[in-house]
Order: C-alpha cells, then structure tokens, then sequence
C-alpha cells in the first residue's frame, strides 16, 4: 500500500466547509494517498485579531507538507485587514496561477459549445501589491509594481505549460497602448521568450478587446497569459460563460509548492443551504493529485464526476430543466460522483494524465547589469490652487540655475506651461525637473538630450520647494537604463 502523502487542508468559510466536506468525501472513496491535517483559516483567525487571517504557527505546516488544498475564505471589508489569499499566494512565491476553463456542452448550458482553455495568470505583482496611500484630500493612488523576474517567470511557465500539455497557441494580454512601461515590458518579455518556442502560435491582443473576444468567441483562444488582475477578471468571466464560477479550479504554483482552491469565492449568499456546487474546489483538488504524482487518482475522479455531469446530476447553478435530469444538493452531487468512481464517461473524452505530470521547470532569473542614469525628478506636491501659471511660476523661481521645471500635470494631463482652461484640477500636482540643458523633444529632427543631474541636487530642489511654502508629498526619479528612457511622458507633453 502506497503511504499516504501529508497535505494541508483548510475549509474555510461561507461554503467552504461544504464543498471541502464534498471533495474529501471522494478523495477518501477514490483512495487518493494523502493525509489531510486540517488548519483554520478565515473569519475565524481574523476574529481571534490576526490581520492575516491564518496562524502564524500554520506556516511551518504548509512548508513541511507544500501541498495545500484550500476552500474559499470571506475577506473582511475595510482597513486593517490583508487578504488571506494574496498573503500565501505572495509568502510562499506561488507566481502561477493555472485556471483551466471547459465547456461541458451539451450538458452543461452555455452559448459556447467550444471552450476549452488555460487562464495563466501572473499571481504575485501588479496592483495585489497592496501599497496604497491617500496622498492629498483629493486623490489616493495603488501602485502597480511589474518586475522582470515576476514576467519572466510566467511567460515562460505559459510556453512550458502550452507545450507539455499540447496546447497550440499562446495569448498575452495587457494595456500596453496605455500603460507603455508596466504593460509594454510584459509584452516585450513575451516576444522575447515566445521567439523560443516557435512551434507554438502566439499573439497579443489589447486586454478590453481581448475580454470581449473571450466572452463572445472563446473558442478562439487556447492559453491566455496575463497580469494578475486582467487575469482574476477575465477566468470569472470566462467560467461564468461556461456554465457556472462554480466549475472551475485553480492552481497556485510556485517552486515546489502548490496550493490548489476553486476559482470563486465563499459564496455568503448560498452558505449554509447545502447547494453548493463542489465542482470548482474538486477540479482544484484533481489539479492537486496531478501536482503530486498521482495522475491515476486525478483521473479516476475526473472520470467519474464527467459521468455524472454527463448523466445529467447537477446542482442548482448548472440545472436547467431539460437539460438536467436530476437537480441535487452539494452532498448527493458528491455521492453521486462517488457511486461512478471506476467509470469512463461515455460522451466526453475520458481524461487521461499519464506522462503529463512532470513539474514544470523555470530556469533561476539571471539579473543583469543595468547602466542607470538619473536625469530629473518628479516632484508630487499637495496644493489647492487653481492657477496652474502662478504654481509653475513658484517652481521655476525654486528650480534654481542647475535645473528647470519642464512641466507640470494634473492628474498625468499637462497644465503647466500652456495649459488648456477646460482641465478638470485637483490638488495634486506632478511637477517634472530635468537639467538646465536638457532639450527633451530634440528638436526638429533630432534625438532628445538629458544630461545627468546628481542625487543631491534633487534634495537640495526639494529643500527649496519647502522653502517656498509648497508641500512636496512624494518624487519619483527619472532614469535612462541602458540607453532607453525609463520614464512616461504627461499627457500633452
Ligand atoms: P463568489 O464567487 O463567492 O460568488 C459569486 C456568485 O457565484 C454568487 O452568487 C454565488 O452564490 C455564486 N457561486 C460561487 N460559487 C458557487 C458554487 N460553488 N456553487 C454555486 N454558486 C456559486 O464571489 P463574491 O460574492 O464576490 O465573494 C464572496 C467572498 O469571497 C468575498 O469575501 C471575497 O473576498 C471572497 N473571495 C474569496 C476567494 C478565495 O478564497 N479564493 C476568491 C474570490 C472571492
């Protein structure tokens, strides 16, 4: 007898001890080798006042066992609280989130017959970052942090995903026409590792289109890769079309960790009634047992939940009458996959995971030297002005003789100089200094020039500033790396 592997297991809230029971229960009958040991996580632990909402003894567990199948949670509204789930996804460096969506047509209603697809989506960066500040009266700004390694990582898991599993073509998605810098490296990145990998089809699409093409022609796409929150959007919108949120499961992987959950939430508003549909944590947990090297178990459950989808055995999210033959409960929808363990679907191809279990590899991030040269600095100040030309007029008399002010925005719209009256102004004013001798347009024909300027001079201008009764609330320093501008220009600029 195969010894049974250690997990952690945690059941959550709202329907999560529902569907957990549900899943457990066909774990248990399929005689999957694993071991549960049970942590809590959740309302509970936010109640007993830790701002995380897990244990800190339960950390040591999930690094013994690396392996964690976990319900939905509730995250409380408001101040104070960190999501559980962006907190471990980040802690233990899950950077993949893999969200397979199919339609299970016809006996699963949807206007999609043909869907089947992979959502990877980047699990660790972007605005889960969580850095917020109200920075004036009027304006709070979230950070959006994108890194290098955290692209790299997921572009190539993508490629590495599409060609172990078959997959013909791979997606991106991003708002590069917008956000140049953030977007435009994520795009690069994917061309430059795409180039790699040229059996596999590739394409970038812009992400509003790309969402409305999902909803409207999934059967275009095979993977999509994207940046972790168009990809929390669009696997909803994708597995609501599909049938039900309720279908899909979710796997967070990173180097040799995995946690595995259902794409949805804790369901507050079924919680209780026993209607749940266990599917979505179920296909987390067959994700689980592939991720563990137990591709038979994986595909026994596989089998028997499609011969009970196919039977139509269906909870109330998927029922439709005359599609549906029997609508049922969380607990009979589990029983009834169980009673059909050992069974093959007879509609839907049977899965079969044989020698598509090895764990992908990522090759370690390489830094690479970058030249950074600083040529000008971004001043924020928080003022209630409504006259742009007396502001700027201000910071050129505090620029001083080794910098200009080169412009100001509202709101990343220039306003200063030659501003339009009809701007909409808010007390929060992005003033821009570059180096006296400094010709940021270059000129007919010519390249732009920004001579360098010295990190002491930026603190002696902002010493000026202060001196003239202006409130600086944060700078950003503007940089050329390796030869290339490292910086967006305002809009109008
Ligand atoms: P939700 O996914 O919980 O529910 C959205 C809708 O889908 C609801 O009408 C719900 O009844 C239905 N639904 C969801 N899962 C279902 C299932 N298995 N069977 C049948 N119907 C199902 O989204 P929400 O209401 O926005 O979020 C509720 C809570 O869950 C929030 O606190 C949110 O922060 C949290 N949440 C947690 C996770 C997670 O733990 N991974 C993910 C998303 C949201």
């Amino acid at each position: 007898m195969t010894t049974p592997i250690k997990i952690t297991v945690a059941k959550g809230d709202g329907i999560g001890p529902e569907i957990m029971d549900a899943t457990m229960e066909i774990l248990r009958a399929a005689g999957a080798p694993i071991e549960p040991v049970f942590i809590d996580i959740g309302a509970k632990v936010y109640e007993r006042g830790v701002s995380s909402g897990i244990e800190p003894g339960a950390w040591d567990l999930l690094r013994e066992t690396r392996v964690f199948l976990k319900a939905p949670i509730t995250t409380p509204q408001g101040g104070g609280y960190k999501s559980l789930n962006v907190t471990v996804r980040k802690s233990l460096g899950l950077y993949s989130n893999v969200r397979p969506v199919r339609s299970l047509y016809p006996f699963v209603e949807t206007k999609h017959p043909v869907l089947d697809m992979v959502i990877i989506r980047e699990n660790e960066e972007d605005l889960y970052a969580g850095i917020e500040h109200q920075q004036t009266g009027d304006v709070v700004q979230s950070l959006k942090l994108i890194s290098r390694p955290g692209t790299e990582k997921i572009v190539r898991y993508a490629f590495e995903y599409a060609r172990q599993y078959n997959r013909k073509k791979v997606t991106c998605m991003t708002k590069d026409n917008i956000m140049k810098h953030a977007d435009g490296m994520f795009h690069k990145i994917f061309d430059e590792i795409g180039a790699e990998y040229p059996e596999i089809e590739k394409e970038h699409i812009i992400i509003d289109i790309g969402a409305a093409l999902l909803a409207d022609r999934p059967f275009q796409f095979d993977v999509v890769c994207t940046l972790n929150l168009y990809g929390d959007i669009i696997s909803d919108i994708v597995a609501q079309i599909s049938g039900s949120v309720g279908l899909a499961g979710s796997a967070n992987i990173g180097v040799n960790m995995g946690m595995f959950e259902a794409i949805h939430g804790s369901a507050p508003d079924i919680a209780g009634k026993g209607i749940a549909n266990p599917s979505g944590l179920l296909n987390g947990a067959v994700m689980m047992l592939v991720h563990m090297g137990l591709p038979e178990a994986a595909a026994k459950i596989s089998n028997a939940w499609l011969c009970a989808i196919e039977e139509g055995v269906h909870t109330g999210d998927i029922y439709k009458s005359g599609v549906s033959k029997k609508k049922v409960g969380t607990k009979e929808f589990a029983q009834a996959v169980v009673d059909r363990l050992g069974r093959s679907p007879g509609q839907f191809r049977p899965v079969d995971f044989g020698g598509n279990t090895r764990p992908l590899q990522i090759p370690a991030y390489k830094r690479k030297k970058v030249y950074r040269q600083l040529v000008g600095v971004d001043v924020f100040l928080c003022d209630e002005t409504e006259d742009p030309q007396a502001l700027g007029d201000a910071l050129t008399r505090a620029a001083g003789s080794d910098m200009k002010l080169k412009l100001i925005t509202n709101r990343g719209v220039k306003v200063y100089p030659d501003g339009m009256p009809e701007t909409f102004l808010t007390d929060h004013w992005r003033c821009r200094f570059v180096h006296v001798d400094a010709n940021p347009t270059g000129g007919p024909g010519g390249q732009p020039t920004y001579p360098p300027i010295k990190g002491d001079e930026v603190i002696e201008l902002l010493g000026r500033i202060h001196s003239a009764g202006l409130e600086p609330i944060k700078t950003e320093n503007l940089y050329y790396l390796d030869g290339e501008r490292g910086f967006s220009l305002g809009q109008g600029e």
